[in-house]
């Protein structure tokens, strides 16, 4: 069995064959997927989507992109969604200092509200981190005990340190798979077994046989092998550890 971590299947890039993409995904052993909202309306749809397929578990929360413009029109049914008992995380969340499509400002103090929430609901968090560490394990330092996982790791080993310390998983993407990419592959070396995960982060992100085109979950097959390698683990088991990990995290049956 393998757990898909991040994964936006909800959104127009699926429209066209979004049941034979998830065939496809059951085919390739990923049975699970946590299907990650980037505002109210891709939130309500997770929810709408997971309630129709086996093994999709959606997720609440405003993207660090969006914040600004939908923090204030949102964030009332984000923290409705995270009473439910079908959520299973909240977010995405974070901060994303390379783009800043909202201020840095607005971007805090969403990720803050979505912290609270996590606390509020004994919910892991889903963490977005685009050049924002140092200033990202400061924000995460002020909610100590709650949880969540570090999105789409795209940073060495050298920051893995602060986030470790706090409790977070850390899940890798198909950045990992890119030649270049040693310092990922280093801090996918570096994480302890036990806070691994995998996604892909779909449909962004595709790993290096299909880069540059529309990803999808059947693909973090290929981000498992480069980190089984990594690790000096077979696919299989590191399948399983990962995906022991990801329903410990968001504590699915
Ligand atoms: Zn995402």
């Amino acid at each position: 069995m393998i757990t898909d971590t991040h994964a936006h299947v909800f959104y127009d890039a699926f429209d066209s064959d979004r049941d034979a993409m998830l065939a496809r995904a059951h085919a390739a052993g990923v049975s699970r997927v946590i299907v990650v909202g980037t505002d109210a309306a891709s939130s309500r749809a997770a929810f709408a989507l997971a309630a129709r397929h086996p093994g999709l578990y959606p997720t609440a929360g405003i993207h660090p992109h969006d914040c600004e413009e939908r923090f204030a029109s949102d964030r009332d049914t984000i923290a409705e969604l995270a009473r439910d008992p079908r959520c299973v995380a909240i977010g995405e969340t974070g901060l994303d200092f390379f783009r800043s499509l909202s201020s840095h400002d607005a971007q805090i103090e969403s990720l803050r509200f979505h912290l609270e929430l996590a606390r509020a609901h004994s919910k892991p968090v889903i963490v977005h981190c685009r050049d924002a560490h140092p200033r990202m394990a400061e924000v995460l330092g002020e909610a100590r005990g709650v949880i969540g996982v570090m999105h789409c790791w795209s940073m060495g080993p050298d920051e893995l340190a602060p986030y470790l310390e706090l409790g977070y998983c850390i899940s890798f993407s198909g950045v990992v798979t890119y030649p270049k990419n040693a310092a990922n592959r280093a801090a996918a070396r570096a994480v302890p077994l036990e806070r691994l995960l995998v996604e892909t982060d779909c449909p962004y992100l595709a790993p290096q046989s299909r880069r540059g085109k529309r990803n999808e979950p059947a693909y973090v097959t290929e981000t498992l092998d480069v980190v089984a390698r990594e690790r000096g683990l077979s696919s299989a088991e590191l399948a399983r550890i990962t995906s022991d990990n990801a329903a410990r995290l968001f504590r699915l049956a």
